[in-house]
């Protein structure tokens, strides 16, 4: 059935739970945000969902995408409720496209407050984790904020704990982190590298402008929902509840439900049938895929290293090439040409074993039996698909917390070999990870049946198993909704 009503909110007499879903105007967190409520609608049919839409103004391809999203999403009792597009953002000040988004979140406070108010039976909110200022609008209706949290445990716990140095012991992260070379962190099992730290929590502005803001919100919901499950990452979710590892006041529930995955590919799977068709034709665990996300790029010299590596490791290969934004602030855009960035004869030399793409349905690709490994930029989808797939990853982190995601994988999980660390330094330095370091690790990666595919093909199984019905994130969103009762 069809109930999804994009211009007015509707709901019906039969309904006892109403939930708004406040996502910011980005595809990833989004779609995790739809998933999530799909569950928690097959749990409980009293429930239903409004999802508050935002788009961007400057970004009509992601808003594109939005919108395609929604018109795919035909799910009884879940509606979308558009926000108004602000007119001039003439006056912004938006250097980051973060920074632009937070700017979109406080304009839409007054919409959001006036539509939630039309809302009967409006009984609590799920805001994703970079728009938590919406926790004030919960308050001042007095009903329950749950936080959706799309990244990691550890990531989350390293958050809290850097809030906690700020807001109880007087230390300026920004100060201690360059005088440290290692940190002992609640969330990890093992001292974590400053350099790989993520961006996001040593440049002062980012920190202070934001991140620690959103972390001091987290702990007023009465929940944090994330996207992982308890065998993974079983320190840091452990860390939650002993006593005073986040400082002297409680944390609030955390609930782990994972791995939650866009599952909503097939029609992306149709619009790649020739991709797929020559996975088909490919002998098992052959291929290196290669994908840094919705946005990764690379620069054209790091380009023509990789096409290097790649043809020395002589592997098969499936590479998702993107192009790099033309300026500042533009955004990554599918390449068309790829010949023109890659060294000379390349695609005519790799014809027989290679296919360089624009985006490929990713799930789908990792799923495939011909798929032997991944050389990924570690966003946490993507370490979370390649984990649920088991396939084992080397990881080339790009920006945002990937560093530690990929620290995550090569130290705490061992399901992965380290190309590049901390290649956002290398890449001030102008220093290119050259073609040898890349062909290493593709070699360490694809090289037969070695340890860390043995260890994520445990993880995968026990991925499976978290959500069976009875297993630890199928009982976390029960609790979920036996909260929400
Ligand atoms: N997507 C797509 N084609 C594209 C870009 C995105 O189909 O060219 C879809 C895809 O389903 C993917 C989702 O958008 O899972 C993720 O979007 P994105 O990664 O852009 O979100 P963000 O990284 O900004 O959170
Ligand atoms: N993705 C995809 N095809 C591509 C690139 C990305 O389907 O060619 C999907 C990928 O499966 C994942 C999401 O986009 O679900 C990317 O999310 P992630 O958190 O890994 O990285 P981000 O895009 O946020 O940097």
């Amino acid at each position: 059935p069809i109930s999804v009503s994009q211009s007015s909110i509707h709901f019906s007499a039969m309904e006892k739970i109403e939930l708004v879903i406040i996502v910011a105007p980005l595809m990833g967190h989004l779609t995790q945000s739809l998933e999530l409520a799909k569950l928690l609608l097959q749990r409980n049919y009293h429930l239903s969902f409004t999802v508050l839409v935002m788009k961007a103004p400057f970004d009509p391809e992601g808003t594109a995408k939005i919108q395609s999203l929604i018109a795919s999403c035909n799910i009884d009792r879940l509606h979308f409720h558009d926000l108004p597009t602000p007119e001039d953002t003439s006056q912004w000040s938006c250097p980051h496209r973060g920074g632009f988004i937070e700017q979109l979140i406080d304009f839409q406070k007054l919409h959001i407050r006036e539509t939630v108010s039309k809302i009967k039976g409006f009984s609590g909110i799920i805001v994703d984790m970079i728009n938590t200022t919406m926790i004030d609008v919960a308050d001042d209706f007095g009903v329950p904020s749950y936080v959706f949290f799309t990244s990691g445990a550890a990531f989350l716990g390293l958050l809290l704990h850097f809030q906690t140095l700020e807001d109880e012991q007087n230390q300026q992260v920004s100060d201690f982190v360059r005088s440290e070379t290692e940190l002992v962190v609640p969330s990890f099992a093992n001292p974590v590298a400053i350099r790989v730290l993520p961006v996001l929590t040593t440049r002062k502005e980012a920190w202070y402008g934001r991140f620690l803001k959103s972390t001091r919100e987290y702990r007023k919901a009465k929940g944090i929902i994330v996207n992982t499950f308890a065998d993974l990452e079983s320190d840091a979710i452990r860390s939650f509840s002993l006593k005073s590892k986040y400082g002297r006041s409680e944390l609030p529930s955390i609930f782990p439900v994972g791995p939650i995955l866009n599952r909503s590919q097939t029609q992306s799977i149709n619009d790649h049938s020739e991709m797929m068709n020559w996975l088909d034709s490919q002998p098992g665990n052959s291929v290196v895929f290669l994908c840094f996300g919705s946005m990764g790029s690379f620069h054209f010299d790091q380009v023509k290293e990789i096409a290097n590596g790649l043809e020395k490791s002589g592997y098969r290969f499936l590479w998702v090439l993107r192009q790099p934004p033309a300026k500042n602030g533009d955004f990554t855009v599918d390449l068309e040409d790829h010949g023109l960035f890659l060294p000379n004869g390349f695609l005519d030399r790799t014809a027989s074993i290679g296919k360089v793409v624009g985006w490929v349905p990713q799930l789908a690709v990792l799923s495939h039996p011909a798929v032997g490994g991944f050389v990924s930029h570690c966003g946490w989808n993507s370490t979370l698909e390649s984990i649920w797939c088991g396939v084992p990853m080397a990881t080339w982190p790009l920006h945002g917390e990937q560093q530690l995601n990929a620290f995550q994988v090569v130290k705490e999980l061992g399901i992965g070999v380290d190309i590049c660390m901390d290649y956002f330094e290398a890449k001030q330095d102008q220093v290119i990870v050259r073609a040898e370091q890349i062909e290493k690790g593709i070699r360490e990666l694809m090289d037969g049946e070695n340890e860390i595919r043995k260890m994520v093909k445990e993880f995968s199984e026990k991925s499976r198993l978290a959500v069976e019905k009875g297993g630890s994130s199928y009982l976390s969103l029960e609790k979920i909704v036996e909260n929400l009762d």
